[in-house]
């Protein structure tokens, strides 16, 4: 498959680089305003491949996105100081708009991946901007913090977090909900798995996992400016689910038309992904305080979207 990233800065690099290294791509190429960057990176991810799997990565413009069934948006436009977060949003959208455009106009059918942030609103302003159907325009959504959500149940148990199944839902950021009440381990519920374990989950050790995945991001950034490796895996597995129609199960932000009550949010839940974009939706059962929490979340993504001007 040969796949476009727009955006070749920290996340949109990490992500051409996870993906040579698992051979997602047979073709990678990259875009940036700053074509020097994006040459760069490209050459120094070349070099990567002869470690690692044959492919080929490069540097280009729109035009070179010419039969990409994938396209990754990674650009950025900082907070000038002073700006409010809606303005920003106002000026991400326009930049968006002459993105958008001339990724579609080179690629008209690929899937577009979404990872600028805010990225539940930035994947609700695609989607609107392309008028292309939801499930062709994801937002990689949750899918960082439920890697961070399996992380650290798995240091808590001693398990592999491939073997854990749990989800953050809604807005990746400050509402994002844990679910506690449908994660499993193997088959066996996350208590029972604890219970054998003996790690037992106390209200300590779900405050402290709830800490650990909300501020994960803060911490990062307060020690390292920005957040890349996470992600750019994340994108990369997505890539391969996309590229292989795998029909595996992500935590991805889409244009939802309903969720739990909420209609038209940008937002994550669990969903199957294959060739064409979202299959179908997995949303699992939540406990009561868990529904009341994501729609919530559902509601502040809806009404982010709607307060930017298209
Ligand atoms: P960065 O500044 O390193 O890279 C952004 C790149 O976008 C730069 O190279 C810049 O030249 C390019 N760019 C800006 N405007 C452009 C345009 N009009 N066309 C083409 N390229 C353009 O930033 P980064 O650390 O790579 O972060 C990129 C985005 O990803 C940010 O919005 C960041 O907040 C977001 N992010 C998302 C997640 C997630 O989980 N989804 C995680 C980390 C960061």
């Amino acid at each position: 498959m040969k796949i476009g990233i727009v955006g070749a800065g920290m996340v949109g690099a990490s992500a051409a680089y996870a993906t040579a290294l698992l051979g997602a791509a047979r073709e990678i190429v990259l875009v940036d305003i700053n074509p020097a960057l994006a040459s760069a990176q490209a050459e120094d991810i070349a070099h990567a491949l002869p470690f690692a799997a044959r492919g080929q990565v490069s540097a280009g413009n729109y035009a070179a996105l010419d039969g990409a069934a994938l396209v990754i948006i990674a650009a950025g436009v900082g907070q000038k100081p002073g700006e409010s977060r809606l303005d920003l949003l106002a000026r991400n959208a326009e930049v968006f708009r002459a993105v958008v455009d001339a990724t579609l106009t080179a690629a008209p059918d690929a899937v577009l991946l979404i990872a600028s942030n805010p990225v539940d609103v930035m994947t609700g302003i695609t989607t609107r901007l392309s008028g292309l159907p939801a499930t062709r325009v994801i937002g990689s959504g949750t899918i960082l913090d439920t890697a961070r959500f399996r992380h650290l149940i798995g240091e808590h148990l001693g398990v592999d977090p491939r073997s854990i199944h749990a989800y953050v839902l809604g807005e990746h950021g400050d509402s994002e909900v844990l679910g506690w009440s449908s994660a499993r381990v193997g088959a066996l519920s996350l208590a029972e798995a604890a219970a054998n374990m003996q790690a037992p989950i106390t209200e300590a050790v779900r405050a402290e996992i709830d800490r650990g995945v909300r501020g994960a991001a803060y911490r990062i950034i307060e020690g390292k400016g920005a957040t890349f490796f996470g992600i750019g895996a994340g994108l990369a597995r997505l890539v391969s689910a996309i590229g292989n129609d795998e029909r595996s199960v992500h935590s991805v932000s889409v244009l939802t038309p309903e969720v739990v009550g909420i209609k038209e949010a940008p937002v994550s839940i669990p969903r199957l992904i294959g060739r064409d974009g979202v299959v179908a939706d997995l949303m699992p059962a939540l406990d009561a305080t868990e529904t009341d929490a994501l729609a919530a979340s559902a509601r502040l993504m809806r009404d982010l979207l709607a307060s930017v001007a298209l």
